[in-house]
């Protein structure tokens, strides 16, 4: 029996899957790290930390399945995007901690970016909005305030996001890489040309040194350090989590499309090998590269997903569990008229609008929890259906023939059913929701020739549960009139900070 195993380092924790090469796991271990936030807005990871509980979770998923090393076949990594660091080529220590994709304090490079007038450039060549989530302006604010410059010019200094950080420390001979997707993360790369951009580089003063080679989502890049599994084992593939997860869901053909519903909601679809510009501001980036060839996706995402539910949890108190508001939903029939827009934070595509506000409308004296709980839950959908369509619009109106769904919040049967009616397209939900880990796990098994192809490794993911639109045509119209209706009225809510109307508590 051949193994695979899947390194899934997290924002929260670092796990690892053992799977048998048709899908099944046969053991897993996942570690929590600790989040540091030195100051408001900002998020830190020690680097010890991610390396160490990585280790500890492949050797406690490898030890707890049963499997002997020798039988492993490859592993595969996929990992928390944009999350940057630097470290000293010749030491291998960091000279930071890892600033966290969620991290807000590079925003004042962004603004002068976009002051610049670099937004169409960097949206042209690299398919991203400008934002401090790019590991672009983290690095250069590490290489400013830690005056690194001349060290990373003379070719002491390696950059990488957590793929390439994991590779220089577990595989042999430290390579230093990064897969396609990851680099396409850094507001560095130019999708079209899949190299790291002059452009780009001097528009942050980045030296080309400090750069990882860019590498294949699928190929071997290494053997494993001995001393961490006592055998050499191949490191056969690297992926960004949203991207291993489209590959885990089997999404190889253009237009095919999944949603993770876990804390926030992010949906890929898959364009083939041209990227497609959004006219909605949705973010071009890439599936996978393989074999050198570009695959192309575009990619939104949902800011309050699952974490609307822990809002109705632990603010309101309304469930005493997320599973509750399943069960909550269905004692009503409908929501009686009410629209919960959980615009907590503002609300992204096709809406960008960072002054909206969480707005509840359609109250009556009858309203009770139930009503705001089935509310909420629909929300999430509502919030998903708007991406699903900005994503169909700008592939020229073609409906994808399903929705490949997974993460946490998915395990909610209502609204899986709910989201395939107001899509009016069947929602799938495969036997395997660890489809992140499944993907680099199967992409390892095709970097290291256990699969001949994608569509053998595909074999490997099975529907688990479909829910097949029920709803009538008129009721969808009047649902989807009623939400937009709604976001209109949570709308430029909070004032521009400055302004003598701002809330202090209102604005994050
Ligand atoms: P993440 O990877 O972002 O931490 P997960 O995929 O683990 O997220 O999903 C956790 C999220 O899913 C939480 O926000 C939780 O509120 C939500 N969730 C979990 N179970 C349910 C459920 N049965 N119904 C609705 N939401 C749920």
């Amino acid at each position: 029996m051949s193994i695979l195993v899947a390194l899934d380092q997290g924002t929260t924790s670092s796990r690892a899957i053992v799977f048998t090469t048709d899908g099944r796991i046969l053991a897993s271990h996942a570690i929590e790290f600790r989040q540091h936030y030195p100051k408001p807005g900002w998020v830190e990871h020690d680097p010890e930390d991610i390396l160490t509980t990585q280790v500890e979770a492949l050797r406690r998923a490898v030890e707890m399945s049963g499997v002997d090393v020798r039988q492993i076949t490859a592993i595969g990594i996929t990992n928390q995007r944009e999350t940057t660091l630097l470290w000293d080529k010749s030491t291998g220590r960091c000279v930071h901690n890892a600033i966290v994709w969620q991290c807000r304090r590079t925003a004042p490079y962004v603004e002068r970016l976009v002051a610049q007038g670099m937004s169409d450039t960097i949206r042209q060549k690299t398919g991203l909005v400008p934002d401090a989530y790019f590991s672009g302006t983290k690095l250069a604010y590490l290489l400013d305030t830690l005056g690194l410059r001349p060290r990373a010019r003379s070719g002491k200094l390696c950059f990488g996001t957590v793929d390439s950080f994991l590779a220089w420390n577990l595989v042999e001979g430290r390579p230093h890489v990064t897969d396609a997707t990851n680099a396409a993360r850094t507001m560095l790369f130019n999708l079209h040309t899949q190299q790291w951009d002059d452009e780009l580089l001097s528009m942050l003063d980045i030296p080309r040194e400090v750069l990882p080679e860019v590498v294949d989502t699928a190929q071997i890049i290494g053997n494993l350090r001995t001393e961490i599994l006592g055998r050499p084992i191949p490191v056969a593939a690297m992926a960004g989590d949203q991207h291993a997860s489209l590959f885990g869901q089997a999404c190889f053909e253009p237009g095919m499309v999944k949603n993770t519903y876990g804390t926030g909601c992010f949906m890929l679809m898959n364009t083939g090998e041209v990227p497609v510009e959004s006219n909605s501001g949705l973010i071009t980036t890439m599936a996978w590269r393989l074999d050198g060839t570009p695959t192309y996706a575009l990619e939104g995402s949902v800011f309050m997903g699952g974490a609307t539910v822990q809002w109705l949890r632990d603010e309101l108190g309304l469930i005493s569990s997320a599973a509750e508001s399943e069960t909550l939903a269905q004692a009503v029939p409908d929501t009686a008229g009410v629209f919960l827009v959980p615009a907590f934070t503002g609300l992204g595509a096709p809406y960008w609008d960072m002054y909206s506000r969480g707005t509840i409308v359609g109250m009556t004296r009858g309203t009770g929890r139930a009503h705001i709980v089935r509310a909420a839950l629909e929300a999430i959908c509502y919030q998903s259906a708007d991406l699903f369509s900005a994503m169909v619009a700008d592939r020229g109106n073609r409906v994808p023939a399903r929705l490949c769904v997974d993460g946490g919040a998915s395990a909610n049967g209502f609204m899986m059913q709910f989201q395939a009616d107001i899509l009016n397209v069947p929602v799938m939900r495969p036997v395997i929701m660890e489809t992140t880990a499944l993907g680099a796990a199967l992409l390892a098994g095709l970097g290291a020739g256990v699969y001949a192809s994608k569509e053998e490794a595909a074999a490997a993911v099975r529907a688990d549960l479909t829910f097949h639109p029920a709803m009538a045509q008129c009721d969808r119209q009047a649902a989807l009139e009623g939400w937009h209706r709604a976001v209109e009225r949570s709308r430029g809510w909070a004032k521009p900070e400055g302004s003598p109307l701002q809330s202090a508590k209102a604005v994050p």
